[in-house]
C-alpha cells in the first residue's frame, strides 16, 4: 500500500538472549531478514533500524532487504524514534514490527493496517492470556522467592504483539516528548487516543531466548 512504511526495530544488544538474537541464523537467514520481509506485502518502504555500531550501516546497499537503514538508541523507543525519522512526512500509516517476531504472517500487518484506514488512532494484534496470572511483591528471578499479593482477573487481560500500526502524525506526536514504553501503543493511549486490538497470531513467537529460536525452527519445518 502506497501510503504504508514499515519501521523494523533491531536496535537491542539482546541482553537477555547473549547475544544481538536479532541476527541469529534462522533456516539459514538472519531473524531481521524474516522481519523485513514479513512487512513487505503491505508496506511500501520499510526503515530497518540497527545498532548505532553496526558496521552495515555504512554500505552501499542497505542490507537486510530493507529500503533504508538507520541508527538506533538506547531504548527500543528512541529507536523507533530514529526509525520514524527517516519515514516522508506525506506518509499516512506507520507500522511498527519488532525484529525479534520473524514468523508474523502478512495477515497480521493487514489486520493493523485495516484498523487505522477503519478510523483508529493505533492498533496492536494480541493473544487472550492462558495462564493464570499473579501480582508478587517483586519480580522473579532476583534472587529471594516472591510472595503473592493477589490473584488477577485474565478475563480482561491480552498479550501484546507485533505488528502494531498509527496513523503517522498521531505516532510522531505521540514520540514529541521522547518518552519511554515497552511499546508504541502505550504512548499513543497516553495522548488519549484510540487503540484498538485486532487477533494475534501464536506462530508469530518473540525470541527471547534461545529456545524460543528452537521453538521458530520447528515452526517454519513445520
Ligand atoms: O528488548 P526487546 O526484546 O523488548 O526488544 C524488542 C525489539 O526492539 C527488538 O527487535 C530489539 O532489537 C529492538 N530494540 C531496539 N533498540 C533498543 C532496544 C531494543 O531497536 N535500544
Amino acid at each position: 500500500m502506497p501510503g504504508v512504511w514499515g519501521v523494523v526495530v533491531a536496535g537491542g544488544s539482546g541482553e537477555r538472549y547473549g547475544a544481538p538474537k536479532q541476527f541469529a541464523l534462522l533456516g539459514g537467514r538472519p531473524v531481521v531478514e524474516w522481519s523485513v520481509a514479513a512487512c513487505r506485502p503491505t508496506c511500501a518502504r520499510v526503515v530497518l533500524v540497527l545498532p548505532a555500531a553496526d558496521p552495515s550501516l555504512s554500505a552501499e546497499h542497505p542490507p537486510y532487504g530493507a529500503d533504508v537503514v538507520v541508527p538506533g538508541g538506547a531504548t527500543r523507543a528512541a529507536s523507533v524514534r530514529a526509525g520514524l525519522a527517516a519515514v516522508p512526512g506525506d506518509v499516512d500509516v506507520v507500522v511498527v514490527h519488532d525484529a525479534a517476531r520473524p514468523l508474523a504472517p502478512p495477515a497480521l500487518f493487514e489486520s493493523v493496517v485495516a484498523a487505522i484506514e477503519g478510523g483508529a488512532a493505533g492498533a496492536v494484534c494480541a493473544l487472550p492470556v492462558s495462564d493464570t496470572l499473579k501480582r508478587t511483591d517483586h519480580p522473579l528471578g532476583d534472587g529471594t522467592l516472591p510472595t503473592v499479593l493477589a490473584t488477577v482477573d485474565r478475563s480482561e487481560l491480552v498479550a501484546v504483539q507485533t505488528p502494531q500500526a498509527f496513523a503517522a502524525g498521531v505516532l510522531r506526536r505521540a514520540h514529541a516528548s521522547s518518552p519511554d514504553a515497552t511499546d508504541d501503543a502505550a504512548l499513543v493511549e497516553a495522548l488519549g487516543e484510540i487503540v484498538r486490538v485486532v487477533p494475534g497470531d501464536p506462530a508469530n513467537l518473540k525470541v527471547t531466548a534461545p529456545v524460543d529460536l528452537a521453538f521458530a525452527e520447528h515452526r517454519l519445518a513445520r
